[in-house]
């Protein structure tokens, strides 16, 4: 199973070469990103754990890998999410369709006569744990100190990388949900002292949040990746014009991306490299998570059947 040494493409992107780290190659049921963040979990040996929980949405990525994961060990998957989409349930697909067939249990919220109000977290924390023995808690998106194991890892490819390349300074780059992955990498880069510097973009609730999610993982704020403010707030999962536009510039260029975060990271590389006047190399971090353009692609084509 590869869950680590992804190797380096270059493709061009207005007009100047971008290095793009393939993680998207990683074995495709922990594609990406979610490959390095449960990289401790699948590493380490837990006699006796028997129950994984997470929550996030139907569609996430991080309940399919959390699903593979879960059937790997042998535990049992409660997925949470507040609720399922009509169009989720009558026809599964992607993420949630996978992770059904891995035997994820997917527990709606808007379904529980006990849910008294509470979110998905007051749920699990108040009413699931104290009743569950021998769980681990992943909480959403992996947003967790366990990620720190595999995202160092990924930080060390990257620093032999660049070593190998003889590159005198390199900017990484990827779009964020939690920020976790960002956040982790830069710090590696900031205790090491490497001239690495990351570089990222919310795609969820915008750049405060963002910044908000960072001082939640760490109160050292040296250890914060620099952010690409865009003049809109894209809104998670949302169908938007130029997004599609953008991915389909890039496929042109020779990658497939997927179309929840990589649109918005392109159209903020894009926003950054026209105001920045430094030439040094880009490295854009492809974190996987293809199965998801099993629904974003034809929500997409229907939505702007003139775009191709
Ligand atoms: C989970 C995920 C992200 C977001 O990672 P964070 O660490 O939460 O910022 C980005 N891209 C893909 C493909 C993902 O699966």
């Amino acid at each position: 199973m590869k869950l680590s040494q992804t190797r380096v493409d270059s493709i061009e992107m207005f007009n100047r070469v971008i290095h793009v780290k393939r993680d998207d190659l990683l074995h495709p049921e922990f594609s990406g990103n979610k490959a390095r963040k449960f990289a401790y979990f699948l590493e380490n040996d837990f006699p006796d754990v028997k129950t994984l929980i997470g929550y996030g949405s139907a569609q996430a990525n991080s309940l399919y890998s959390m699903s593979a994961l879960a059937k790997l060990k042998g535990w049992q998957l409660d997925f949470y999410v507040d609720h399922i989409a009509s169009y989720i349930k009558q026809q599964p697909r992607g993420n949630y369709r996978a992770a059904l067939e891995n035997g994820a249990k997917i527990i709606a919220l808007d379904e529980q006569g006990d849910r008294e109000g509470r979110d998905t977290l007051d749920y699990i924390t108040e009413v699931v744990l104290p009743k569950t023995e021998n769980a681990v808690f992943v909480p959403e998106g992996g947003r967790c100190e366990f990620a720190k194991h595999g995202v160092y890892r990924l930080a060390r490819e990257i620093a032999l990388w660049s070593e190998a390349q003889g590159l005198p300074q390199l900017t990484v780059f990827l779009p964020s949900g939690t920020g976790t992955t960002a956040l982790f990498l830069n710090q590696y880069f900031v205790e090491h002292e490497r001239d690495i510097q990351v570089l990222t973009c919310a795609t969820v609730g915008g750049d405060d949040y963002l910044h908000s999610q960072f001082s939640e993982l760490t109160d050292n704020s040296l250890y914060h990746p620099k952010s690409v403010m865009l003049p809109k707030k894209y809104h998670f999962g949302k169908l938007y014009r130029e997004c599609y536009e953008m991915w389909n510039k890039v496929s042109g260029a020779g990658i497939e991306f997927e179309l929840l975060y990589d649109p918005v990271g392109w159209i903020a590389l894009e926003q950054y490299l026209q105001s920045d006047e430094s030439n040094g190399a880009i490295l854009y971090l492809h974190q996987g998570g293809m199965l998801g353009n099993e629904t974003m692609l034809p929500r997409y084509r229907r939505k702007y059947p003139d775009l191709k």
